[in-house]
């Protein structure tokens, strides 16, 4: 797997992106609130991207989703005026309030209230451990108004009476919309990477499927999967069970022809762990290209108060590695600026290494960037004047170009 991150065009260019891009925090906006949420995973689209949302029934079958939620909302709303209007609306008010903000500012309850299995003790406590994780500041304000409420008594009855409409109360928080709007901004941010990285949606597809075949990747949460060809309205459905690569894409469980579905795929060990190291899956995929080429090397090596990246140590060659996942999506100048960062930094640590002896022969920080957008952005930057740079001939390079790099300088 950490070999293909440099050897397989599709691999690399979707999965060595900088966490940040990889999994980007998206702002979702509800019924009033906005909130901001990190994406786990890649999008599985059954479809090129652009057709599945061009419907042939009336509304789009995504709508239909949207509209029901809607209705329940409604009737929440109006649940929330009763309240309000009987004796003691400030206490319900106020509890429901904190509650619904609560889970609405932290995944892991949402997450805890749309999964099957009930609600108990341990499942609450296997999820949020001991609450370090869980937010609760937009519930403050409403928890000290509810403590004062309280000590007026009477207040019992009425919270056993407010529990019996939670399930219309959990409805209007609209999870099944929330999840597809994460899918949909997981797909629409993962689409402007492709494009940027030259990877076409069916390329994505293939690596998705062979992916979840090796076990690297599962599917997180619901896959929705519509129908806009059979019945006026199309059919829509949220599946929460795991679909195998042979059962994509599904088939319409009305009409049974295919359907359009999308779905997140989160990535599990190891390649999650890869994604989670310091220097990400590029810093994984390049020490293991050393081990299997039998080049000896030294990791985090400490030259006087910094740390290189790698130290790879031959019989007459001494070559110093840097590597970095910048950032790939952002405008051109901002990323010539980071490449100007990474080749100062490269310049101070070769610097450093002959201060304390180390007598290197090459140099270079190797980068995420593909080698096409690495060549279009080079001519933009100022020629590097450091003499120790240049004697080594340091360069920045690409990830696609690190085999053919180790191979001629070490
Ligand atoms: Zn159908």
């Amino acid at each position: 797997m950490l070999e293909s991150a440099l050897t397989n065009r599709v691999f690399g260019s979707v999965f060595l992106l900088n966490r940040e891009e990889l999994f980007p925090t998206v702002r979702l906006a509800e019924a009033g609130f906005s909130y901001h949420m990190q994406t786990k995973g890649v999008p599985y689209l059954s479809h090129p991207f652009a057709r599945m949302w061009k419907s042939k029934a009336k509304a789009h079958p995504l709508e239909v989703v949207t509209y029901v939620d809607r209705l329940r909302q409604k009737e929440a709303e109006g649940l929330i005026k009763q309240m309000q209007d009987s004796t003691l609306d400030s206490l319900r008010d106020e509890f429901m309030m904190a509650g619904l903000k609560v889970i609405k500012d932290n995944s892991i309850l949402k997450g805890l209230v749309d999964a099957p299995a009930i609600i108990n003790r341990p499942e609450l406590r296997k999820n949020v451990k001991d609450y370090s994780g869980v937010n609760f500041t937009s519930a403050k304000p409403h928890v000290t108004t509810m403590m004062q409420t309280m000590l007026t008594g009477g207040a019992k009855k009425a919270l056993n009476r407010m529990m019996m409409d939670a399930d219309i109360l959990i409805d209007a928080m609209g999870i099944d919309l929330l999840r597809l709007k994460i899918a949909m901004a997981t797909a629409a941010r993962t689409l402007k990477s492709l494009e940027i990285r030259r990877v076409k949606e069916t390329e994505l597809r293939g690596l998705i499927l062979a992916l979840i075949d090796c076990g690297l990747l599962r599917q997180s949460r619901n896959m929705f999967i519509w129908c806009d060809r059979c019945d006026e309205w199309g059919v829509v459905a949220s599946i929460v069970s795991v679909l195998p690569p042979s059962k994509l894409p599904p088939y319409c469980p009305a009409c049974g022809r295919v359907a359009f579905a999308m779905g997140v795929f989160r990535p599990l060990p190891p390649l999650i762990d890869a994604i989670q190291f310091p220097d990400g899956l590029l810093g994984a995929a390049i020490g293991w290209h050393f081990k299997m080429n039998g080049v000896r090397f030294d990791h985090g090596v400490d030259v006087g108060g910094e740390e290189c990246d790698f130290i790879t140590r031959g019989s007459r060659r001494t070559v110093l590695f840097e590597c970095k996942m910048n950032f790939v999506l952002s405008a051109e100048d901002s990323m010539r600026a980071t490449l100007l960062e990474n080749r100062k930094q490269l310049v101070r640590h070769i610097n450093l290494a002959k201060a304390i002896g180390v007598k290197l022969t090459a140099a270079a920080c190797v980068l995420n960037l593909r080698r096409d957008q690495l060549r279009g952005l080079a001519p933009g930057l100022k020629p590097e004047s450091d003499p120790e740079y240049n004697r080594l001939g340091g360069m920045l390079v690409s990830y696609e170009d690190f085999p053919k790099c180790v191979q001629k300088l070490c």
